[in-house]
């Protein structure tokens, strides 16, 4: 991950000019609350000037670009201080993880660059301690087992205005209740028939504080604990212990569990053991998508994607396939940074973070989504002519490739105009405009299908001195189009994928209506009878593409030697720096 003052120095000298200048730098880096609250903690050697972060996924889900933003926090501020960073799946939950889950998380994250060395822990490893730790608040007097059932419990919880009711079994002797959470662990009870809760206050203004639960029984296999459990710790009862145990110095959260900061600095509290510092910050929330796993997971179990790696799924896998660089996102992440209060950034940033990635390095090349056939009469029948083409007018090293020109050709059935309207500066009957690296064409005649109107080809002809770099070079015309060469290009496969729901926040529903009301009917579309030029032969799926005048492009794992599928990653039209730009305006 690239921060200002964490590239290496490769010689003394320039290590030694570096930390002279390190001051300089952070000052110039945008700090934020967490990191001000870091350097405090440095400033009185809290951790004794350690700084050690932790992402905790649970894995019962794939990662989405939510995830990305606490992953690159947390990675970014372990570089930028020289800590260390940790993975982590809480994985306390079997009925609802999988070893799924788990590989593509880790597949994920390794994708967006993020090294976490050899601290790859799951929260199953701690399961024995987890429960010695019970134990020791149960031979405290601070922990019961409770024989009600989980409607009861739910019942005698109170509300945000009354009290809660003491559980009936709140006050079993410390022996009963080792015994009986001994017996718990035996499988000797059902599955919901018992659960150990911590003994805080059935009064507390904080529902958190309520007596939690902190084990429950379910004879449920684990995807690495196997049989071996039958109860289970509560997410609350192992997530801060868990980063206690792995010596976490900053837990780093979002908004949400700022109301449970109380009770895990109770369990530490009670335990004695070493206490990290939570923070929380606002969740990232996108315009135009749904950020919940819950409506992720729903949407892919009724099919209305084709997979957590839809294309058009704010998951890292789907935005992988749609063809978004790692750099891209960890760029939209910093640019975004952290807030402490809740809100919904504009898919419009993340888009103009991708483009302004990909414009640095996607090779152009010319492809048409929808052929329109042109014959250039005057042009030789036999002649094929390679014509030089920059790949990437902003990285000259990139250099150039060959691209065949002859008499057929194909062009965007949108560059012609029977009836141009007023700007419309590229094809039209007697007009004349530019084949991009090659020559000045003009329309002399329309060919239309009898039946139906519809215009099937067009008939030019070409000014041989125009080709770029000889004579009439310079002779300007107002229009310049993409082109292939029919004997030459490859057929091709186009998906085109718009935002997956129609409303900016679908998850509003004040209006009554769910979710998936909103879902857009045109977030995809197939085109089968594309063309791309020939040097895209063999292109590996993964691989991107700038294709001239229509945008970002990516090709599909579903691509094959016998047909080449491409993704739209992203238009090259910039909503975002339109908005922008209104904005300095205004
Ligand atoms: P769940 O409802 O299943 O808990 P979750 O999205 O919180 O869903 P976790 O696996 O618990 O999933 O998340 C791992 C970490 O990612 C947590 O620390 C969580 O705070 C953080 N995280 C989740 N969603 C976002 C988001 N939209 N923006 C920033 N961080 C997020
Ligand atoms: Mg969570």
């Amino acid at each position: 991950m690239k921060l200002p003052n964490s590239e290496p120095g490769n010689n003394k000298k320039k290590n030694e000019k570096m930390s002279a200048n390190k001051s300089k730098i952070e000052s110039v880096r945008p700090s934020d609350f967490i990191r001000d609250i870091i350097d405090e903690d440095l400033r009185t050697n809290k951790y004794e000037g350690r700084v050690h972060t932790r992402f905790p996924p649970e894995p019962n889900g794939y990662l989405h670009i939510g995830h990305a933003k606490s992953i690159c926090l947390n990675y970014g501020i372990a570089v930028q201080y020289g800590g260390l960073f940790n993975l982590r799946f809480d994985d306390t939950n079997p009925s609802k993880e999988e070893v799924e889950y788990v590989e593509s998380i880790i597949e994920d994250i390794r994708w967006l660059g993020v090294d976490w060395d050899d601290r790859l822990f799951f929260a199953s490893d701690y399961f024995e301690q987890l429960y010695e730790f019970a134990v020791q608040l149960i031979k405290a007097g601070k922990a019961y087992v409770d024989d009600q059932t989980a409607d009861q419990i739910r019942e005698t919880r109170g509300t945000l205005t009354e009290p809660g009711k003491d559980s009936p079994y709140r006050n079993r002797s410390v022996e009963e209740n080792l015994d009986l959470f001994e017996r718990m662990r035996s499988g000797e009870f059902e599955d919901g028939s018992r659960v150990l809760r911590a003994k805080i206050d059935m009064a507390s203004g904080n529902l958190n504080m309520r007596d939690p639960v902190m084990y429950r029984i379910l004879h449920a296999e684990h995807h690495r604990t196997g049989d071996k459990w039958c109860i289970y710790p509560t997410y609350d009862f192992t997530h801060g212990q868990s980063d206690s145990i792995e010596g976490i110095t900053h837990s780093i959260c979002t908004l949400e569990f700022e109301d449970h900061r109380p009770l895990y600095d109770w369990y530490l509290n009670e335990l004695g053991i070493h206490h990290p510092q939570q923070i929380e910050f606002a969740r990232l929330n996108l315009t135009y998508t749904v950020m919940s796993k819950r409506k992720l997971l729903e949407l892919v179990k009724e099919g209305r994607v084709t997979g957590w790696d839809d294309p058009r799924m704010p998951t890292i896998s789907g935005l992988r396939r749609r063809g978004y660089t790692p750099e891209s996102i960890r760029i939209f992440c910093e640019r975004i940074g952290v807030a402490k209060r809740d809100s919904t950034v504009d898919i419009a940033l993340l888009e103009h973070c991708l483009r302004e990635d990909l414009n640095k390095c996607a090779p152009r090349v010319m492809a048409v989504l929808r052929p329109l056939r042109v014959v250039i009469d005057n042009y030789p029948k036999d002649l094929t002519e390679e014509l030089e083409a920059v790949n990437n007018p902003e990285d000259p090293s990139m250099g150039t490739r060959k691209v065949p020109f002859s008499r057929v050709l194909y062009i965007e059935q949108e560059d012609f105009r029977e009836d141009p309207p007023k700007k419309f500066f590229r094809l039209a009957p007697g007009r004349e405009v530019r084949l991009k690296h090659a020559y000045i064409i003009k329309c002399e005649r329309v060919v239309k299908d009898e039946k139906t109107g519809e215009v099937v080809e067009l008939h030019c002809s070409y000014d041989p001195g125009t080709k770029s770099g000889e004579a009439k070079a310079g002779r300007k015309v107002k229009g310049t189009l993409h082109w292939v060469s029919a004997a030459h290009a490859l057929e091709a496969e186009v998906r085109l994928y718009d935002h997956l729901f129609t409303k900016a926040n679908p998850t509003d529903e004040t209006d009554g209506l769910d979710f998936k009301s909103y879902l857009n009917p045109n977030s995809f579309e197939k085109l089968t009878s594309c063309r791309v030029e020939p040097s895209l032969k063999g292109a590996a799926p993964g691989n991107r593409y700038q294709f001239l005048r229509l945008g970002y492009f990516c090709v599909d794992p579903d691509s094959s030697d016998k047909k080449l599928v491409f993704n739209r990653t992203v238009s090259l039209h910039d909503t975002w720096a339109k908005i922008e730009k209104a904005q300095k305006k205004g």
